[in-house]
């Protein structure tokens, strides 16, 4: 079972042929639907095979009735905490005819998701295989989360995204296993080790140097670096899951893409249920990943344009 501990957002998308600028309006297409990393990362887990809990705080109105709606119609066990006088977590997203985005997330009841409901779900954590979490919701209900995970027996998996969220020395040490991209792990690296080394520099280092940069950050974790179109890389800890290389590239998988919106979210969700299902050795379920993932990206949306298992490698 995998248990995803993180946020819900209604997600609101303007296309244009180009963003406004400060002042001025514009015409575009306008779409809704459900996002945020954690309900992402949920319907990824289930849509890959997982019996999956997800524990979200949601507000009290329509975008939360919809979320518990959503949650059902794929077998997702939502227990929400519900936050009175707080909206459900929202998203403005705007996109241009290039594909590039202005993003204004409000928050709203995921700041405020808290320690006490996350811990009160005994049976949840007792039973997770897996547990994952992100950190777009309150940070003290993310370490709870993942200590309490490792407590009761569960591998602990932190997507550490996004990039600009606080971290801790003590929230990287209950993580079992950290799926960052370029962004968020050269953020990690120059705040928890101090090394400077600039996201699209890494792609080009050799594995022994992104080895070394892994281990700096995470001395016992594993850490899979999700590389966009060139894959992951591996570096293990002081398990190996299986394996038997310490570290390893993983191509991506071939896909037609048309939109990456949610790519890390499908390869995280995807990886726990292949990791909560029993998949081994650890690059059987990295590889698992990387095909999940790129079949996400051949699909316009987040959430909603996750792959069902039998999609994929057809
Ligand atoms: P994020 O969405 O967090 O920026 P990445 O861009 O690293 O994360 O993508 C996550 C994963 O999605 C990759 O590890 C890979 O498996 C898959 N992926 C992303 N872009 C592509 C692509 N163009 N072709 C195939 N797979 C892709």
């Amino acid at each position: 079972r995998v248990l995803v501990v993180g946020s819900y957002n209604q997600d609101h998308v303007w296309s244009t042929d180009a963003l406004p600028a400060p002042g001025a309006t514009r015409l575009g297409r306008y779409a809704t639907g459900p996002g945020g990393k954690g309900f992402n990362q949920a319907v990824a887990a289930a849509r890959a095979g997982a019996n999956t809990v997800f524990i979200a705080a949601l507000g009290d109105d329509a975008a939360a009735a919809q979320a518990r709606r959503l949650a059902t119609a794929d077998g997702i066990d939502l227990r929400d905490q519900v936050c009175p006088g707080l909206a459900t977590g929202c998203a403005g997203i705007y996109v241009d005819a290039d594909g590039r985005n202005m993003i204004l997330v409000a928050p709203g009841a995921n700041a405020a998701l808290s320690a006490d409901f996350v811990l009160a779900q005994q049976d949840a954590l007792d039973s997770a295989g897996v547990l994952l979490a992100q950190l777009e919701v309150a940070p003290e209900a993310v370490l709870a989360a993942l200590q309490a995970g490792r407590e009761r027996g569960a591998l602990t998996l932190l997507n550490p995204a996004p990039a600009d969220a606080p971290t801790s020395a003590a929230l990287l040490q209950a993580a079992d296993l950290l799926t960052p991209n370029e962004t968020e792990f050269a953020a990690l690296l120059a705040r928890h080790a101090g090394r400077e080394l600039a996201a699209e520099q890494l792609a080009t280092l050799d594995e022994g140097a992104l080895h070394d940069a892994c281990r700096a950050l995470a001395p016992q974790a594993s850490v899979v670096l999700t590389l966009g179109a060139d894959g992951a890389f591996v570096s293990h800890g002081h398990h190996r899951h299986g394996d038997t290389r310490g570290y390893y590239r993983a191509p991506a998988a071939p896909a037609d893409t048309v939109d990456t919106t949610g790519a890390g979210d499908a390869f995280s969700g995807a990886l726990a249920a292949a990791l909560a299902g029993g998949m081994t050795p650890f690059a059987e379920a990295v590889a698992f990943a990387n095909r999940y993932a790129a079949r996400s990206t051949e699909r316009a949306g987040a959430a909603l344009a996750m792959p069902r298992l039998d999609e994929l490698d057809g």
